[in-house]
């Protein structure tokens, strides 16, 4: 059934989210008004999905309404802001109520988890597309910012890196997987962001990002803005079951630390106040590990079980002389 433009913003996205005590106006004037705490610095973050880009034809629209609120506010928490509204636009190809009742709803259950409030967006037609903005708020003094880590600082990396690359092997057709393969496929479709740990280190932790592009990219960003290099661990990577057989099989070692879509928190944390760090971390259901240690110089360095550098290929790694 098709639906007129109004209709379909009344029918799914005027009541997503709580209603917040700091939202004056939500959808359905020209603007929102809001009431920003004035004690606090605003968080704006945006990201777009893009069929066939960032996600296959055909995708299951409760898990995108899941997932593109999850990527913004995985940013979020690598801010250590606390999500409050969110702006949504939307072009479809055409008005499907049952997709929009799919999408709506992954959307809707995620924002009522962290509290966000839909509080307006634009709905246009043609390829789909999908572009989501997060505000969020967060005291001055627990910004988590990527350049300021420290010479010094312990790295830590929260759940398993690798099950949405592993998945993406999956349905991309080559890899097959039995045990474990929906857990796997969850990590692709529903990425949990991790706003509460993000939230709760805020003042404690040093720099903070979000893994999307894998660890090796992310933390490399960590160590530009910062201007210190980085020294991981190999055998400390975190890593589930079908994550650690697909590597014992063909030796796949970037895969875990170069593949995408994880949205697992990279963070470092001064020497000093890891026990703080980790009491104020481990409250949640999430694990997490140290990976690493933050030195002077540039880059990123792995290093294996022995402690020598090696460069980590498709096949596998290699050492490598600097
Ligand atoms: P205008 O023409 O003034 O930009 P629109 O017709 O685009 O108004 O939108 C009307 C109202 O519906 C606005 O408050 C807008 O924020 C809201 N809105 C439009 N599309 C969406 C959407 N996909 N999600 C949430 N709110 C939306
Ligand atoms: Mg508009």
């Amino acid at each position: 059934m098709a639906l007129s433009e109004f209709e379909l913003i009344r029918s799914y996205f005027s009541h997503t989210g709580p209603c917040r005590d700091d939202v004056v106006l939500g959808v359905g004037d020209d603007c929102a008004l809001l009431l920003p705490p004035s004690s606090m610095q605003l968080a704006v973050s945006i990201d777009t999905l893009v069929e066939g880009v960032h996600f296959f034809p055909g995708t299951d629209p409760e898990s995108l309404g899941h997932k593109v609120l999850a990527v913004n506010l995985s940013d979020l928490a690598a801010m250590g802001a606390r999500p409050a509204w969110v702006t949504l636009a939307l072009t479809l190809p055409h008005s499907d109520a049952s997709w929009l009742a799919g999408f709506s709803r992954g959307f809707s259950a995620l924002a009522r988890r962290y509290g966000v409030q839909l509080i307006g967006g634009d709905t246009t037609s043609g390829p789909l597309n999908i572009s989501v903005q997060v505000h969020g708020f967060v005291e001055p003094g627990k910004v988590l910012r990527r350049d300021a880590a420290q010479p010094g600082d312990l790295i830590y990396v929260t759940g398993n890196l690798g099950d949405a690359g592993l998945a993406l092997l999956h349905v991309q057709g080559g890899y097959p997987m039995d045990a474990g393969a929906e857990e796997v496929m969850l990590s692709l479709e529903r990425p949990e962001p991790r706003v509460d740990i993000g939230v709760a280190v805020g003042g404690i932790a040093a720099a903070a990002i979000d893994i999307s592009d894998g660890l090796l990219s992310d933390l490399g960003h960590i160590c530009r803005a910062s201007g210190v290099s980085a020294t991981l661990q190999l055998t400390q990577i975190p890593l589930s079951i079908a994550v650690r057989a697909y590597i014992e099989e063909g030796g796949d070692w970037a895969m875990p630390l170069a593949s995408g879509d994880d949205y697992e928190l990279c963070i470092t944390v001064p020497q000093e106040r890891r026990e703080t760090f980790e009491s104020l971390a481990n409250k949640f259901d999430v694990e997490l590990t140290q990976v690493g240690t933050i030195d002077e110089g540039s880059g990123v360095r792995v290093v294996a079980g022995s402690g020598e550098a090696v460069t980590v290929t498709r096949q596998g790694f290699e050492h490598f002389y600097d």
